[in-house]
């Protein structure tokens, strides 16, 4: 099985059914934040003259690492659906099936993917279909999430005249800010932050500035080239 990448600040809940666990470990194995273990467990025999037997059950930690963040691994890889986790943006409903191994791209497609892949920032005057939208944000779902919490949002432009508005406002505001690239400010700041990023300020951020500043008063769209 597998979930989507869960990303929010707050903890979220983690329920273990000891009826359905096994003690197989897995849940433990995937936890990075060390908030599983495996217990022995006292079991009464079925048979009333034999001595009660000892299993293993995952259990949660009564001190955890920082807390659930819902990576929601443990969910999917217990055979035994004995874990529930819920909270943040995570809950069971969430668990999908993987493709079959059979329809996993092997290395050299995966490559000829990546090396096709093509960007110069010119696009076909064409809508994009909210279809092709909602598959491209299923993608981004499964993007590894980094260092929990770190709450990310996205938000989608779709057609041309949003995505010029967004850029027209974006020039306004750094208009806005053009003093953080000053000479006196840079000036400034440099004891603070050093040559290389004083480097980066006048050499690569400025001119950057003057740019999209100059090319938008222009009606040149070079901030997201009016994409669709
Ligand atoms: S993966 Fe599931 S069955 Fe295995 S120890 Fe964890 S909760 Fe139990
Ligand atoms: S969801 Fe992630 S952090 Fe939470 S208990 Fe499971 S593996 Fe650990």
């Amino acid at each position: 099985m597998a979930v989507p990448t869960s990303r929010a600040s707050e903890k979220a809940q983690v329920h273990i059914d000891a009826s359905l666990c096994d003690g197989c470990g897995k849940c433990i194995d995937v936890c990075k934040d060390f908030g599983l273990e495996l217990v022995d467990e006292r079991m009464p025999s079925a048979i009333p003259s034999q001595e009660a037997m000892t299993t293993q059950k995952a259990k949660i930690k009564e001190t955890t690492f920082v807390g659930c963040f819902a990576c929601g691994h443990c969910m999917a890889v217990c055979p035994r659906m004995a874990i529930s986790i819920n909270g943040k943006t995570l809950s069971p409903n969430d668990l999908f099936r993987l493709p079959t191994i059979r329809n996993k791209a092997n290395y050299e497609q995966l490559l000829t993917l990546l090396q096709r892949r093509r960007s110069i920032r010119e696009f076909i005057d064409r809508k994009v279909e909210p279809e092709i939208i909602e598959k491209i944000l299923d993608a981004a779902t499964t993007a590894p999430m980094g260092v929990p919490p770190s709450d990310v949002n996205v938000l989608v432009f779709d057609g041309k005249e949003k995505n010029r508005k967004f850029a027209e406002d974006f020039c306004t505001l750094l208009k806005s800010k053009r003093w953080l690239v000053s000479a006196w400010f840079l000036a400034l700041m440099r004891p603070f932050w050093g040559k290389t990023n004083d480097e980066l300020f006048r050499k690569f951020i400025r001119p950057l500035v003057d740019v999209y500043i100059s090319a938008m008063d222009k009606g040149v769209n070079v901030i997201n080239y009016d994409a669709p």
